[in-house]
C-alpha cells in the first residue's frame, strides 16, 4: 500500500524565498558576531542522551518529555539535540578547554529538535542561532553578549525590542530560594496538576515553566529571586544593570523569568516580540557558571543565548531579498538550444548579479514567454526579488545572423541587435 508522503509533524520545508531569509539572517549573524571576535562552531546534531540529562536537567520539560531519543544499532542511547549549549560545552571540554586562551567566543546556527505540540511558532524541528562566551566571570561578559545581541537585532531591522532580565541565586542562596518557594506553594498546591506537584517537590524553580493558570496564579505571590541573592550575586546584577544602558540595551527586570533549563546561574534574560503570536519568546539566554565543571571540564564561567531563528524570521517584516533582473533566455525550438545556452552563459558573465535562466524545454517563444511571466509573479520561487524580467528570444533568424532579440516584459519594448553588442547594450542597465 502506498500512502501520500508528508513531512513529519512539526517540521516544515523552506522553499527558496524562505531559505533566503534564513540565509540572510545567518549572514548578518556571521558579520555582527564576527566583528565582536566570535567564530562559528558546528557540533553534531545528535549527542549521547546523558549529555542533556546532565546539563539541561532531568526534571526539565525538555529532557523529561520533549527529547527525540533512540538507541543506535549497538544499543547506545542517542538524542537529537534539543538545544546547542550542551553540545558546545561538551566539544570545548573534549578539545581541552583548560589549554585554550580565554575567553572563548563562539556562535552557532542550526536545527534543534523537541517533541512539542506543534502550533504557530512552535515546531518539532526548529532552528536556533546562539552565542557562547566562555571564561568571563564578571558582568562585563553578560553585557557583551546582550549588547551584541541588540546590535544583531537592530541590524535585522528589529528596533522595537526590549530585554527582560532576572538574576537567579546560586549555591546556598539558590537552595534557600527553592525552600522558600516550596513553603509558599505547598499550602496552595491543592489545585496543581500532577506535573506541577512533582516539580514542587523535585525542582521547585521549574514551577515557573508551568503553563497551568492555577500554578501561575500561585506564583504571583511567590518569593522573588532578587530577594535571595548573596552580596556577590547582587553586585553582579547591579553591575549588569549599570552596563546595559551604556550599550544602548533597553531592559526591564522581572522575577518571573526563570527559564526552563537547569544550568542557568545568576543572569537570565529573554526578549519577546509583539510581532509574534502566542509563542512570543524570540530568544532566551543567561549565565551558566557551573555547567562546564558539571560536564567534566575545568570550572569555567560562561554566558550565552539562543535565538529562535524561525520566530526571528517571522518577526522580520522587511524583505531582505536583493532585487535582481531576471533574464529568461528562450530558444524557439530544440535546434536553437545550443545557441541559447551560449547566449545565457555570456549574459551571466557580463552581469554576474543577474539571474539568467534558459528554457531547457524549448517549447517555443510563446510558451517560453508565458512561463517567464509566471516566474516573475511567483515570489516564493527565487532567493531574489525579481526587479524586472527581460526575455531573450532566440530563433533561427537570430541564430543565423548571430544576433539576439531582447524584450522587456514590463514595457513590452523589444529590439534585435548583433550578439557582439550584448556587453554595451546591457552595460549599466541592469544590476
Ligand atoms: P530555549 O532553548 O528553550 O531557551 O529557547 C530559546 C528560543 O528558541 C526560544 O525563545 C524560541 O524562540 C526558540 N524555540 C524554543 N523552542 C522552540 C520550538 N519548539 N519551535 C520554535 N522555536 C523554539
Amino acid at each position: 500500500m502506498t500512502g501520500r508522503l508528508q513531512a513529519p509533524k512539526g517540521t516544515h520545508d523552506l522553499f527558496p524565498s524562505d531559505s533566503e531569509r534564513f540565509a540572510a539572517v545567518e549572514a548578518t549573524a556571521r558579520r555582527v558576531f564576527g566583528a565582536h571576535g566570535y567564530g562559528e562552531i558546528r557540533t553534531p546534531t545528535f549527542e549521547a542522551t546523558e549529555l542533556f540529562a546532565r546539563s539541561v536537567g532531568e526534571t526539565t520539560d525538555i529532557v523529561h518529555k520533549e527529547m527525540f531519543t533512540f538507541p543506535d544499532r549497538k544499543g547506545r542511547s542517542l538524542t537529537l539535540r534539543p538545544e546547542n549549549t550542551a553540545g558546545v560545552v561538551r566539544a570545548l571540554v573534549e578539545k581541552g578547554l583548560q589549554d585554550l586562551p580565554k575567553p572563548v567566543r563562539l556562535w552557532y546556527a542550526g536545527p534543534q529538535f523537541r517533541y512539542e505540540q506543534p502550533q504557530a511558532g512552535r515546531y518539532r524541528e526548529f532552528r536556533q542561532i546562539g552565542v557562547e562566551l566562555v571564561g568571563v566571570p564578571s558582568a562585563s561578559g553578560d553585557a557583551e553578549v546582550i549588547g551584541m545581541l541588540f546590535v544583531f537585532l537592530r541590524a535585522l531591522g528589529l528596533a522595537d525590542v526590549r530585554a527582560t532580565i532576572n538574576c537567579i541565586p546560586k549555591g546556598e542562596a539558590r537552595a534557600a530560594f527553592s525552600r522558600a518557594l516550596q513553603e509558599h506553594a505547598r499550602p496552595r498546591a491543592s489545585g496543581f496538576g500532577e506535573d506541577d506537584r512533582k516539580r514542587l517537590e523535585e525542582n521547585p524553580l521549574r514551577l515557573f515553566d508551568s503553563k497551568d493558570p492555577e500554578t501561575k496564579r500561585v506564583l504571583e505571590g511567590a518569593p522573588a529571586t532578587l530577594d535571595f541573592l548573596d552580596d556577590a550575586s547582587r553586585a553582579h546584577h547591579e553591575e549588569l544593570k549599570r552596563l546595559l544602558p551604556l550599550l544602548g540595551v533597553p531592559f526591564r527586570e522581572s522575577a518571573a523569568i526563570v527559564r526552563g533549563i537547569d544550568y542557568y546561574t545568576l543572569t537570565v534574560f529573554e526578549v519577546t516580540s509583539d510581532r509574534l503570536g502566542a509563542q512570543n519568546a524570540l530568544l532566551g539566554g543567561g549565565r551558566y557558571d557551573d555547567l562546564v565543571a558539571d560536564l567534566g571540564g575545568p570550572p569555567t564561567p560562561a554566558v550565552g543565548f539562543a535565538i529562535g531563528e524561525d520566530r526571528l524570521v517571522e518577526a522580520m517584516t522587511s524583505d531582505a531579498r536583493v532585487p535582481r533582473t531576471l533574464f529568461a533566455v528562450i530558444p524557439d525550438g530544440r535546434e536553437d538550444l545550443v545557441y541559447a545556452l551560449g547566449v545565457a552563459d555570456e549574459i551571466r558573465q557580463l552581469l554576474p548579479e543577474a539571474v539568467v535562466e534558459a528554457d531547457l524545454l524549448a517549447r517555443g517563444i510563446g510558451k517560453g514567454l508565458g512561463r517567464a511571466g509566471q516566474l516573475a509573479s511567483d515570489p516564493s520561487r527565487y532567493a531574489f526579488r525579481i526587479a524586472g524580467v527581460r526575455a531573450v528570444l532566440l530563433g533561427s533568424k537570430e541564430r543565423e545572423a548571430d544576433s539576439v532579440t531582447v524584450k522587456d516584459l514590463s514595457t513590452g519594448a523589444q529590439e534585435t541587435f548583433p550578439r557582439r553588442q550584448l556587453a554595451e547594450r546591457l552595460a549599466g542597465r541592469e544590476r
